[in-house]
């Protein structure tokens, strides 16, 4: 297997088809009426929604716009938390459930939206709002019933789903592997990088003011101005919204810690030709319990992207696992090589939700978002510029999802036992699963 490309910004597939915009550095004081911290996506919706309703904004960013987690993805737009919809009904009930459900079909929304407002600036054909397809989440485990609940509890919200039985699958995905599957028809694809990098220039054209390489090292939350140091200039606002997502520690460290840092890698096939067309007919994007998450790019690649791990992990490991995973799942697809890796740090509250609120009078919290990020940073970060702007209570649903020590590398330590557990107990079930079918078939032969 030829080596994946290094770790570093190039790597990045995205790069190829997003005008690269530099921001300067601050250099001086300033005083606004909203700082930003962090000019991921839910910074940088924050600060065009913002700007947009005639506020001040300036947005401080430490390395370069969307340089994290936000340009670094999967670039599947899909509704719903990293926390699974079961538990969040099993903590907060049915009703409020729904109501967080809905928050994140609007972050969905927003970004088709958005994406049709920026327009001819979203890079590749393939990826924008009007991909086909939306998303499957496949089974791997024979379970319809399991299937059929879920469906239902998602139908009670009034989500958008199908079920789908199993040759329905596998009519497209070409694998003995998968079962029935719960098919997401509003989700789509993004290219992520060009999509942050057109929202900044959105922020801007607003009114808002954009530095890169500016690190905000220091808060002064009390009184009616706070105060943020950064290396080059001091900002002044009357609202601050924390936008930083794993980077935290030095400036606020005692948010830092209720947030656990998890590495995603994705890396991109060389191009494979007919061989894929026919193992993976479907043109949206395919996640599956097994932690993979995929899709087609560029005619005949696979993007694929495993189950995130507690420590960084070794690019050349990461991608010799995914080989192996593809390999199993797709046979006929032969030897897989990689062009392209990379990989880059989510957040993760304890409850698997994002943090979203005033944590303090003129502060605001926008993190957490995990894996499932494109649309809730976009459903935060226009929540808090209402709520900062408008006076818009609705980040109170967020409320009984209270900021929870993460638990530090005990934690991650924790996190990792519960996701190997949970990944070989999921392996074990599908084996089974798989050999009942082959049994099935024999006594049928
Ligand atoms: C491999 C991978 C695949 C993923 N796939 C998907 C997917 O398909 N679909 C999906 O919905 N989500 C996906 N996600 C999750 C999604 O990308 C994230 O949840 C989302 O981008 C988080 O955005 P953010 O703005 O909170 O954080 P970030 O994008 O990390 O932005 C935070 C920014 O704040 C800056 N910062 C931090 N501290 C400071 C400071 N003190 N001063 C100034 N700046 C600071 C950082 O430099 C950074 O640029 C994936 C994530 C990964 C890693």
């Amino acid at each position: 297997m030829s080596a994946p490309t290094q770790s570093n910004w190039q790597s990045n597939w995205y790069e190829v088809d997003a005008d690269p915009v530099r921001k300067p550095a601050l250099t001086f004081d300033l005083d606004v009426d909203v700082c930003v911290v962090g000019a991921g996506l839910a910074g940088l919706t924050a600060a065009y929604e913002i700007a947009r309703r005639g506020w001040s904004v300036v947005v401080l960013e430490a390395d370069r716009i969307a340089g994290g987690a936000s340009s670094c993805n999967s670039g599947v737009v899909v509704p719903g938390f990293a926390c699974a919809a079961e538990a969040i009904v099993e903590r907060i009930g049915m009703e409020r459930a729904g109501v967080l459900w809905r928050l994140s079909e609007e972050g969905v929304d927003y970004v088709r939206g958005m994406s049709h407002v920026l327009g001819g600036s979203m890079g590749s054909p393939e990826s924008g709002p009007d991909t086909p397809a939306g998303l499957l989440d496949v089974s791997r485990i024979d379970d319809g019933d399991a299937v059929m609940a879920r469906l239902v509890l998602l139908a009670e919200f009034g989500a958008a789903v199908e079920g789908w039985p199993v040759e329905r699958v596998r009519a497209v995905l070409s694998t003995d592997h998968y079962f029935h599957a719960i098919h997401f028809p509003t989700a789509f694809q993004i290219q992520p990088l060009a999509y942050a990098r057109a929202l900044a220039t959105a922020a801007e054209i607003a009114g808002a003011r954009l530095f890169e390489e500016t690190s905000a090292d220091e808060i002064d939350p009390a009184g009616v101005r706070k105060r943020i140091t950064t290396s080059g200039g001091r900002v002044r606002a009357a609202h601050v919204v924390l936008a930083g997502n794993v980077g935290l520690s030095r400036l606020a460290p005692t948010i830092a810690e209720t947030v656990m840092p998890l590495t995603g890698t994705v890396a991109v096939t060389h191009p494979l030709g007919e061989r894929l067309l026919s193992a993976v007919a479907w043109r949206g994007a395919i996640g599956d319990a097994g932690g993979n998450h995929y899709r087609v790019v560029d005619g005949d690649r696979l993007m694929w992207s495993g189950a995130a791990d507690p420590w960084p992990r070794d690019l050349a490991k990461a991608t010799t696992a995914f080989a192996r995973d593809i390999a199993r799942i797709y046979p006929q697809l032969g030897e897989i090589t990689f062009s392209h890796a990379w990989s880059a740090q989510m957040g993760y509250a304890v409850h698997s939700m994002p943090q979203v609120g005033e944590v303090s009078p003129g502060v605001w919290l926008a993190s957490a978002f995990g894996r499932h990020g494109l649309a809730t940073t976009a459903m935060a970060g226009r929540m808090i510029a209402a709520a900062i702007v408008d006076g818009d209570d609705r980040w109170r649903a967020f409320l009984p999802y209270e900021l929870v020590w993460a638990g530090g590398n005990l934690g991650r330590a924790v996190a990792q036992a519960g996701s190997w557990v949970g990944r070989v107990r999921e392996d074990v079930l599908a084996r089974a699963a798989r050999r009942r079918e082959a049994l099935q078939k024999s006594d049928a032969g």
